[in-house]
């Protein structure tokens, strides 16, 4: 008990991180495969599931709830409007930034060049979406059932109307907003329950991927990770501690410590969207941001925002390029760019969203989709890394945008004893 008090929640997070890559390694490696599988079945898949759902059941009642007040609490279509261009330029921004680099740097090291590999033949690319369609999907026909699907971009629709109506109505609307700021208490009080248990969560998701997957499928395409891994490092050290200085003068070292919360159950969940209660709360009480913000720019994010993503797309279209022979041109360049940035947007931040956003861009610039199948053996993994990062960005932009609306609170954001360690922030 000592013990939990001290290490605090993150601490047990990171415990549950590094115990779940050594248990699936050591038994992979050692374990007879059945016994292997028998494991997998029976204890890591049941605990990680029982953790995702968790965290998932919350993730649309959070969203709606916290979105509502957060509009109601803006009150006015200007600020509304004001809030959602400055995130919206940052995230665009980032996203073109972050392919950009993912090109360039894959054009230097050439992850593919001299490589022959077979293709996965079990791999058949699914349809990408048409844009304009995304579009005017943002308008549910009914809201209940994009509740019930989770279509995040309709929910926060649903949730900004009904905001914009509490705020115009005034005192008429008192005691709905009252009952719905009580059940906001609620549902976050829900989500620090599930967090207990996200120690064991980690553990299962982590050992699960590790023992099942081995690390030998990793060796052929190693250039390529590197490739994918290092990029994304330098976006992330370099492109958004530069944001954090030059826009918000905000330390970039307390920022990512203050954001570890999220960054941890993003790499072992692999979703953007799971991971959206506990980016929440990791913005208003790690981060400070006021929930006017926050409510607004994280779920918008969680959805449109994958700078990981745009990342491991710049790079990948050149690896398979290269895998086939075939030579891009500069024009090439710039579709990718714009293609990824789109197709950014209308895909969930769920697992392996970004090779269905992959496939998009493939096509449009004349290559194989099947390409695909070369790099589906080790999307796992960097599935997980790239989760990470684009969590990491929707943090990066709120926190800009909260500073420069005057509403982060530093004290908290350069608070020593942060929320969210330990158990203690439970008793609120
Ligand atoms: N899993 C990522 C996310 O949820 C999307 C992807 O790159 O597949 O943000």
């Amino acid at each position: 008990m000592t013990g939990r008090r001290k290490l605090g929640l993150t601490g047990w997070i990171m415990v549950g991180l590094v115990a779940g890559l050594l248990c699936g390694l050591l038994q992979y490696l050692l374990l007879p495969p059945e016994l292997n599988v028998a494991i997998i079945r029976w204890v890591h898949d049941p605990l990680g599931k029982i953790f995702l759902n968790g965290i998932r059941m919350l993730v649309v009642p959070l969203v709606l709830v916290s979105l509502t007040l957060g509009t109601a609490a803006i009150g006015d279509l200007r600020k509304l409007g004001r809030i959602g261009g400055k995130v919206m330029g940052l995230y665009l921004g980032t996203t073109a930034i972050a392919i950009s680099l993912g090109y360039a740097l894959a054009r230097i090291i050439h992850p593919g060049r001299g490589l022959s590999i077979d293709v996965d033949a079990t791999f058949s690319p699914k349809e990408s979406p048409f844009l304009m369609d995304i579009l005017v999907d943002i308008v549910p026909r009914n809201p209940f059932s994009a509740m019930v699907e989770g279509k995040m971009l309709q929910v926060i629709f649903v949730a900004v109307l009904a905001g914009l109506a509490i705020a115009s109505l005034g005192p008429r609307a008192a005691t709905l907003k009252r009952g719905l700021e009580s059940l906001d208490a609620v549902i976050q009080r829900m989500v620090w329950f599930v967090m207990l248990f996200a120690p064991l969560g980690v553990f299962g998701l982590l050992a699960k991927v590790v023992a099942s997957e081995g690390v030998e499928v990793f060796l052929p395409l190693i250039k390529y990770m590197g490739n994918i891994l290092g990029g994304m490092a330098l976006h992330v050290v370099i492109v958004y501690s530069l944001i954090l200085l030059v826009f918000a003068r905000l330390n970039p070292i307390r920022f990512f410590q203050n954001a570890w919360p999220a960054i941890v159950v993003a790499f072992s969940t692999a979703s953007s969207n799971a991971t959206l209660p506990v980016t929440l709360r990791t913005a208003e009480e790690r981060m400070g941001s006021e929930d006017s913000v926050h409510a607004f720019t994280l779920p918008l994010g969680a959805t449109i925002n994958m700078d990981g993503t745009a990342f491991m797309q710049g790079c990948a279209t050149v690896f398979i390029a290269e895998v086939y022979g075939i030579p891009l041109s500069t024009g090439d360049f710039l579709t990718v760019v714009l293609m990824a940035t789109l197709a950014s947007v209308g895909t969930a931040g769920v697992p392996g969203a970004g090779l269905i956003m992959l496939s998009m861009v493939l096509s449009e610039v004349g290559l194989p989709i099947e390409g695909i199948g070369i790099i589906l053996g080790v999307d796992r993994i960097l599935d997980m890394c790239r989760t990470a990062v684009n969590v990491c960005g929707d943090l990066t932009a709120t926190v800009v945008v909260a500073k420069s609306e005057g509403a982060l609170d530093e004290n908290v954001f350069y608070h020593e004893n942060l929320p969210m360690k330990g158990a203690g922030s439970a008793q609120t």
